[in-house]
């Protein structure tokens, strides 16, 4: 499946790779869950069938939750593939940026995380890796200066800048592509900072890419909640 991209990408056609997700990447969700800030990144992947791209899409609330939750995040689509990727500048390894949710029920998560069993059904359901165009990497400032807001209903609920991250985009490609041979295309959820929350049926998600200058706006993303069917 071909990437969408609002502007050049010097002619490349990126096909849909593995969708890579890190865990715990804001200090602040991190207290906010409870969790521990960690060594490493905390690493998790989403199958193909929780892919959804588009200015405007809908969130099917699946089946068997009562606390599906919203993760805004900031999405990267890479540029490089193998294994031990180089990673001496952001243009090498980055293709380009979107903005995007981890949908995650959280309620089965919880209970995943209590049993130490894998997270996949909370984290990889139909629809569940949601995300706006991409826009080129050469089409707006250095990653350093990015940022993103998340609204619900109209309501600012997640506004986020990369300086706030724990691991650099540098930092998570050279620790996946030790042990995982990446491929451009790939894409990589950078973690979700503090404010994440529950949905409901009929709620709007709108979601922007911009600078430290909130006003400064690249990208947007829609999203509604819809009833599974
Ligand atoms: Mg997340």
């Amino acid at each position: 499946m071909e990437l969408l991209f609002e502007g050049d990408t010097g002619g490349r056609i990126y096909e849909l790779g593995t969708i890579y997700c890190i865990g715990r990447n804001y200090v602040e969700h991190i207290k906010e869950l409870g969790n521990e800030v960690p060594q490493d990144p905390v690493v998790f992947t989403k199958p193909f069938c929780a892919f959804r791209q588009g200015a405007y899409t809908a969130i099917e609330y699946p089946p068997g939750t009562e606390n599906l939750e919203y993760e805004g995040e900031l999405v990267i689509c890479l540029r490089s593939s193998g294994r031990d990727v180089p990673t001496f500048s952001t243009a090498d390894i980055i293709a380009g940026y979107a903005v995007g949710i981890d949908l995650t029920q959280r309620d089965k998560q919880s209970e995943a995380k209590k049993k130490g069993l894998p997270w996949t059904l909370a984290k990889g359901f139909d629809g569940s890796a949601q995300m706006s165009h991409f826009i080129p990497f050469g089409a707006v400032p250095p990653f350093e200066e990015l940022g993103f807001s998340l609204y619900v209903n109209g309501e600012l609920r997640q506004r986020a800048f990369t300086n706030q991250m724990i691991f650099s985009p540098e930092m998570m490609v050279s620790y996946l592509s030790k042990t995982m041979s990446l491929r451009s295309g790939d894409l990589l959820f950078t973690g979700t900072p503090a404010g994440t929350g529950k949905l409901a049926v009929g709620d709007k998600i709108f979601m922007q890419l911009h600078t430290k200058n909130p006003n400064y706006v690249f990208v947007d993303f829609h999203a509604e909640l819809i009833p599974w069917h």
